[in-house]
């Protein structure tokens, strides 16, 4: 469970203060695949961040598994970070590094890594054979499967994706989608997803929040029977279309 209580932050700028979060209350199941939806600037990649202690509260208290995560020591909170993964609008590999090294980052010591564990994400992800390759000679859509691929080498229990398909175009955006459901259905991967795609959401997540101007102005659960149709295939998709 990771739950905010009463969470504020706020940023000064020139003696104003901004408040980004405003009393955010969150409870997200272990398992659930929870969405956030709002728009640009309304504290969805602030509130993310606080998961994993990259961003601080100003007001209250965000706990993971019933620990406070400010409290944690700096040990701890490298330990807390190797159990959350974290994903990308725009992917954050390293362009002079193989796909490989991309993924063999959080292992890495002395530069040596498990080849036949990063193989496994690789075939997870269905990149099998781009192992060797460099980010520049992929797709959108495979560079975002090689930095899935970098969060899940550390075997993560939470997933926190910040606008996951927003670089990505419609098939490539479903395929991503597909691929995230396939990692909470296979390892039971607790899921934050932030976007303010509502297609995404809606398709994707079982409960959502909705942020507005950093509160959250309601938490509702999603209705599948209202899904949209889902397709296998690029050409599918467009012959619904048409
Ligand atoms: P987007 O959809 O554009 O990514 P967002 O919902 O993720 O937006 P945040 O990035 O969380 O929004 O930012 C929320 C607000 O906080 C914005 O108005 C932003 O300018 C402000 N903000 C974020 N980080 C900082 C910072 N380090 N210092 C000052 N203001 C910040
Ligand atoms: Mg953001």
């Amino acid at each position: 469970m990771i739950t905010f209580e009463q969470v504020s932050k706020n940023y000064s700028h020139n003696k104003a203060t901004v408040k980004v979060l405003d009393n955010v209350n969150l409870q997200i199941k272990d398992h659930e695949l929870f969405g956030v939806i709002g728009e640009s600037g309304s504290g969805k990649s602030t509130l993310l961040r606080m998961i994993n202690t990259l961003e601080q509260p100003s007001q209250g208290t965000v706990k993971v598994a019933g620990v406070d995560v400010m409290q944690l020591n700096e040990a701890e909170q490298r330990q807390n970070r190797k159990q959350i993964g974290m994903i990308f609008q725009q992917f954050n590999l390293l362009y002079n590094q193989t796909v490989n090294e991309n993924i063999a980052l959080p292992l890495r010591l002395n530069k040596t890594y498990d080849q036949q564990r990063v193989q496994e994400v690789l075939d997870f992800v269905r990149l099998s054979e781009k192992g060797e390759h460099y980010p520049k000679q992929l797709s959108g859509g495979e560079k975002q499967r090689v930095g899935i691929a970098r969060a899940l080498i550390t075997q993560p229990k939470i997933l926190l994706c910040d606008e996951p398909t927003s670089a990505l175009d419609g098939q490539n955006a479903y395929d991503i989608m597909e691929l995230l459901r396939r990692i909470n259905q296979t390892f039971g991967t607790t899921m934050v997803i932030v976007s303010h795609e509502l297609n995404l959401i809606k398709q994707l997540c079982n409960r959502t929040a909705i942020l507005e101007k950093g509160k959250v102005l309601e938490t509702l659960a999603i209705q599948k029977g209202q899904q949209q149709p889902q397709f296998e295939t690029y050409y599918e998709r467009v012959r619904e279309s048409l």
